[in-house]
């Protein structure tokens, strides 16, 4: 259903828009990567009203849950454990440092999709979205654009370009719901992870990849894990935007830590980046729409995360050895 909406929305603005501003215009930004037109419609499409605000344990969440489910099955992810689906329950978390669950009451749905390396090895990264916003609120819908309808598309680009150029190592494709109750589908995730953690080199969580304000994109991360750090020095001569590190280490800038969904990896002692922009006078309001994205700047940073994947991918046997390393101190 979902799908074929969107094929159709695809097929008419190939045939018959051409040239109609109406219809919008192909991405000024081409990359052969991932197709560029798909990703500023699904980007549409997921914070359009009609998503709701995607609130977890609403239809309209699950109305975007299928719609990812469908690009899942359109770029080949396999089923993960026999289903992309995997419905958890979690509850009012007294602290979400502690990931300590008081009363399992509320359920969500965290969408998991594989790609499966050439190596041998047995190691693997998680790369992860979330899907939900915060709903509606006080009778205006947050269609929550740039929070996370827009790391989603990063996923999703992503795994459209690992399907054509296979990773070395297993990489499983993770969109997660209920980040904004409390980081609540990631914190059920580690709790009863579907298959074991234990050979999961590196997390990559994308939250907030398109709002290129003050034109940089962070990597968050580095600090803890400062193997990392020379891999983002190099993808920062090269990358198509401005990347930074930072928002990690208490240095009176604002530290990102323990506030996505890389959370609950980093408790579990597995190495993350995380990959996000700064606030900016949109974040969870009403106001973070598609229309306020600056798409060119949107598909450059999604070539970035990307390119940071593909050399997290290259150089996994030694990000799995800094884990182990870290495990043994
Ligand atoms: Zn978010």
């Amino acid at each position: 259903m979902t799908r074929k909406s969107l094929n159709i929305r695809n097929a008419l603005s190939g045939l018959f828009c051409l040239g109609l501003a109406s219809c919008g215009n192909p991405p000024a930004y081409q990359t052969d990567m991932f197709d560029a037109a798909q990703a500023i419609h699904t980007l549409e499409a997921l914070s359009a009203d009609e998503m709701q605000g995607r609130k977890v344990g609403t239809e309209a969440n699950a109305k975007a849950c299928a719609m990812i489910i469908e690009r899942f099955e359109e770029i080949g992810l396999q089923p993960v454990a026999g289903q992309f689906e995997h419905p958890f329950t979690y509850g009012t978390f007294s602290e979400p440092a502690t990931g300590a669950d008081a009363a399992p009451a509320k359920t969500g749905v965290n969408l998991l999709g594989r790609i499966e390396g050439t190596s041998e090895r047995e190691i693997s990264m998680i790369i992860t979205a979330h899907y939900d916003h915060v709903g509606i609120i006080d009778g205006e819908i947050y269609n929550g654009a740039d929070d996370n309808a827009s790391g989603v598309v990063g996923l999703l680009a992503a795994a459209e370009y690992f399907a054509k150029t296979p990773p070395k190592h297993d990489i499983i494709f993770l969109a997660f719901d209920a980040e904004e109750d409390r980081l609540g589908g990631s914190i059920a995730f580690v709790a009863d992870p579907v298959e074991p953690l234990d050979t999961v080199a590196l997390n990559i969580n994308f939250d907030m990849l398109s709002r290129g304000d003050n034109g940089t994109l962070w990597a968050s991360g580095t600090y803890h894990w400062p193997e990392l750090k020379p891999v983002m020095s190099d993808l920062a001569t090269r990358a198509p935007v401005t990347i930074k590190m930072g928002f990690d280490e208490g240095d009176g800038r604002e530290d990102w830590t323990l506030l996505s969904d890389h959370a609950a990896f980093f408790r579990a002692g597995i190495p993350h980046v995380y990959f996000g922009v700064e606030d900016h006078p949109d974040y969870h309001k009403p106001t973070d729409d598609f229309a306020r994205v600056d798409q060119n700047w949107f598909l450059r940073s999604i070539e970035t995360v990307i390119m940071a994947a593909a050399e997290m991918d290259a150089r996994l046997d030694e990000i799995y050895a800094m884990r182990q390393a870290a495990t043994e101190t």
